[in-house]
């Protein structure tokens, strides 16, 4: 047996648990077809590194539920993987090539993805370890890179099939053009930061000699690309205007005046210039209106042969140069100041440009719908039930998705042309040929796919699709997938039209989102706010079980979590609680093992004491309650409830009681002592898996030999209420008795009696006399009452000493001033503080009586001083009663 140290040390417990859960395969389940399985598909990280806050919530709130069902005896899958998330990627080597002063294009790509893969090896190494710190208890025999041989082949054969069906094209689209890392962006890829910029007023003169048609713009060097001036059809100003001729200044191209209902007549002068090469609006309207489109870019954001005279320069410097020669011509009306939102690269931080491009584009239309259907008819739901009606708004409106990245790293698009025919050869493997001509001569598409485009197809290419495996046949659909409200669109929506594109099937039953880690006060975190909580720091500096607990404890799915030291205090505080009570307990069965058998029989009904029962009782109230909590995924309100459990009704007031039997060695509460921190654990275990198992294996050496049933507490089973445990009368009578020695406790304090001192009390009470007569050893050691007199209140005499009384739901309870206070001092100090109170009754009534400040001061500071005011009325009628009753 081995001796329990004094205080919990994480690290050591933490690394030997981890280890030998994996030497065991606890975390591989086994295929059982008589049962369900459980499966989560582990959402995955980035390859660029460090794990944040949220990988560790997402690793914390996928281990509950693995653990729990686990514990449950089903089969719980919890497949792991890592994403190769391109853009990303590609930057972070770019930025270490740069150092050494190389680029990826002096290299070369074959020489670029060789550095690429040498980097993300270590990195992958560092993401396993990070989430075995957090105790992820995932099956790392079947984690999956997306660039693995399996999902790279669902990717291709997912793309083919897209396009034999027509559901992939390439086509001219606006796409985000990020100039530093030369590549189209996805929607999530760019930032908006608002700035104040200018709105520049420009003159087009008239074809015809006859005066201007003044437009607003932001990016004036856009009017290079301009092929129309367009307004409002029911704009009166111009109806005379359209259909004639402006003509732009310095290169002299000629645009139409046209009219089209999209123009917003309150936008700078009512006539917008239409560019739709650089615009999202102008380019739908080009469609349209058949409009000519004018490309004004070079990929690196330079001017390119469009822009005239200004070809070659920076765009920002063009911008300048431009307005210079309009204001030398006289055509620069004015500059107004301008607020509005501009999009930036999120990896890079650069301005980004958007361009019309050709790109490869996934229908999404005919895929929305039967995703729609999935959640509509309930065989998706999304948990916290409002996220559905945003998914549905989002899938009715959905756009073509562009999935084209023009990068290096990531599956290249099974794409080649033929260069005698020019005909595509769409494959799943490398052709030598082209298909439609048989030339040798062709090459495949440079461009690379969104990272997103891999990660639709995660929960079925983890598991084997292309091929119908034995995981596929078994684990899909998965159960949970659970991941952060941020990216329901980029990538729950996508694994949902996806899953059922490829496999015909949901990927998944329950989608469960997860809010973002703010800091203390509320604050995003943020490398640049200097707010940011590192959650390896944490676990050196709290443990792991601490951390769990802490961005897990009472909160709810979809909120926002406020974290800062003093809730991982909280979860540290929380676990030294447990390893103390456990302590006691494993002490205690040391000097006096029980026999074997004790704990299986144990039933409140046959037990002869009350608070046996009372804990018992609790204990079943609380599975059941937490069994119902955890069906619902209120995994915060769970453990919040088992954590109270633990720390009030445990070990504040049963252990405090069985200590007293203890000393007495008459009825030892051992073997309950025994039953309930087994319960406690295994309850807790999901969420605190390392301390809980430490403790319990601790007990069971302490126990005779088979009586919890398991090696390990990763495997034992869940507690499952028990009605045998229903104890309604335990009940009432031990929550009188725990009233009955906080009222005291609490009246000791208010009137500073000294901690050693014994105060005389008795306690009056109805039907309930004979049991709580029964607790008088209990009230007199906690509340530190004696003489104690429990008695029925027909023994209550019409004429008492000076006493106080406080009255209770189910008793009353006396302490005589005598033997508690020096009365003298006493009426003193309530006299000095119900002239303080009075005071500021004063104070606050003076206060709300004026008017300046009840009627500017904000409507909370107002009901805040009501509310101080009530309390301070409250307090002064308690202390004159308990003065009268002095006096
Ligand atoms: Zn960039
Ligand atoms: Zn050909």
């Amino acid at each position: 047996m081995s001796e329990i140290p004094k205080a919990y040390e994480p690290g050591e417990v933490e690394q030997k648990w981890y280890r030998f859960w994996m030497e065991q395969g606890y975390f591989t389940p086994k295929i059982d077809r008589k049962k369900t399985p459980f499966v989560i598909i582990m959402p995955p990280p980035n390859v660029t590194g460090e794990l944040h806050l949220g990988h560790a919530l997402t690793a914390a709130l996928e281990d509950i539920m693995i653990r729990w069902h686990r514990m449950r005896g089903e089969p719980a899958l919890w497949l792991p993987g890592v994403d190769h998330a391109g853009i990303a990627t590609q930057v972070v080597v770019e930025q270490k090539l740069a150092a050494e002063g190389l680029d990826r294009h002096k290299l070369g790509r074959e020489q670029f993805i060789e550095r690429v893969w040498e980097w993300v090896k270590k990195s992958r190494q560092s993401i396993t370890y990070q989430h075995q710190r957090l105790g992820a208890s995932c099956d790392w025999t079947r984690e999956r890179f997306t660039l693995d041989e399996g999902p790279s082949l669902a990717v291709r054969t997912a793309f083919v099939r897209l396009y034999n069906k027509g559901l992939i094209y390439r086509g001219e689209r606006i796409v985000n053009w990020c100039p530093r890392c030369q590549t189209a962006l996805s929607d999530l890829e760019v930032q908006h930061k608002d700035v104040t910029g200018n709105l520049y007023y420009l003159r087009y003169p008239m074809a015809d000699g006859d005066g201007f048609v003044v437009v607003a713009t932001t990016r004036p060097e856009t009017y290079l690309g301009d092929t129309a001036v367009a307004v409002n059809p029911d704009d009166g100003r111009f109806k005379a205007l359209v259909g004639k001729k402006v003509v732009l200044p310095v290169i002299g191209r000629v645009i139409p005046i046209i009219s089209d209902s999209a123009v917003d007549p309150s936008f700078g002068t009512g006539a917008v210039k239409i560019t739709p090469g650089h615009d999202p609006v102008d380019f739908e309207m080009s469609e349209r209106q058949h409009l000519q489109i004018v490309k004004i870019l070079n990929p690196d954001a330079t001017m390119n042969e469009q822009a005239g005279p200004y070809a070659g320069l920076d765009r920002f410097v063009c911008r300048q140069k431009v307005l210079d020669d309009f204001e030398k011509a006289g055509l620069l009306e004015k500059i107004e100041q301008h607020h509005h939102s501009v999009g930036h690269c999120v990896r890079c931080q650069t301005m980004v440009e958007p361009e019309v491009s050709k790109q490869w584009f996934v229908r999404a239309a005919p895929l929305a719908e039967p995703a729609v259907r999935a959640v509509t008819d309930g065989r998706i739901t999304i948990v916290p039930e409002r996220f559905t009606k945003v998914y549905l708004n989002w899938m009715e409106n959905i756009r073509d998705w562009c999935i084209s990245r023009q990068l290096w790293w990531g599956h290249r698009i099974p794409v080649w042309y033929c260069q005698k025919c020019n005909e595509l050869t769409v494959a799943i493997e490398e052709p030598s040929t082209c298909s439609h001509c048989g030339s040798g001569d062709i090459v495949q598409d440079p461009d690379v796919l969104d990272t997103w485009f891999s990660s639709a197809l995660w929960p079925h290419s983890t598991l084997g699709w292309t091929e119908d495996t034995e995981d596929f046949k078994y684990f899909y659909p998965t159960s949970v997938m659970e991941t952060g409200y941020d990216i329901l669109f980029f990538w729950v929506a996508r694994m949902i039209m996806m899953g059922l594109e490829d496999t015909g099937d949901i990927p998944f039953h329950t989608v469960y989102l997860h809010g973002l880690i703010r800091d203390e006060t509320g604050e995003k975190m943020s490398k640049m706010k200097g707010n940011v909580l590192n959650p390896t720091d944490a676990i050196e500096d709290y443990g792991t079980d601490a951390l769990r607990f802490a961005i897990t404890t009472g909160t709810s799915p979809g909120n926002d979590i406020n974290l800062g030291p003093h809730r991982l205090e909280a979860g540290r505080n929380f676990a030294n609680k447990m390893w103390n009570a456990a302590r006691f307990v494993l002490q205690s069965l040391e000097a006096s093992p029980i026999e074997s058998g004790a704990l299986a029989k144990l039933t409140a009904k046959h037990l002869a004491s009350i608070e046996d029962r009372w804990i018992l009782s609790r204990l079943n109230h609380l599975v059941a309650s937490v069994d119902e909590l955890m069906s619902n995924f209120q995994f915060g309100e769970a453990e919040r409830q088992i954590h109270d459990f633990f720390w009030g009704e445990f070990c504040d007031w049963y252990i405090e009681i069985a200590k007293i039997r203890l000393a007495r060695s008459d009825y030892s509460p051992l073997p309950v002592l025994a039953f309930v921190l087994d319960a406690a654990l295994r309850l807790l275990h999901p969420f605190m898996p390392f301390i809980t198992e430490e403790l319990w294996q601790n007990l069971k050496q302490r126990l005779p030999e088979g009586s919890l049933g398991s090696d390990s507490l990763i495997i034992a089973t869940y507690p499952v209420a028990n009605k045998k445990f229903v104890d309604a009368e335990a009940d009432v009578v031990m929550d009188t008795v725990i009233e009955i020695i906080r009222s005291i406790r609490n009246a000791r304090a208010e009137h500073k009696v000294a901690a050693g001192k014994w105060i005389e009390a008795r306690v009056y009470a109805d039907k309930l006399q004979p049991t709580i007569a029964l607790q008088s050893e209990a009230i007199e050691t906690l509340a530190k009452a004696r003489p104690l007199a429990v008695l029925s209140r027909g023994q209550r005499q019409s004429k008492e000493e000076k006493a106080l009384v406080l009255v209770l739901k189910e008793a009353e309870v006396v302490l005589p001033w005598a033997g508690m206070v020096d009365l003298a001092a006493e009426r003193k100090r309530l006299e000095g503080e119900i002239s303080t109170v009075e005071k500021e009754i004063d104070r606050l009534e003076q206060r709300l009586k004026d008017k300046a400040f009840v009627s500017k001061a904000p409507a909370v500071v107002v009901d805040k001083e009501r509310s101080k005011l009530q309390a301070g009325k409250d307090k002064l009628l308690r202390l004159k009663q308990e003065l009268t009753q002095l006096s």
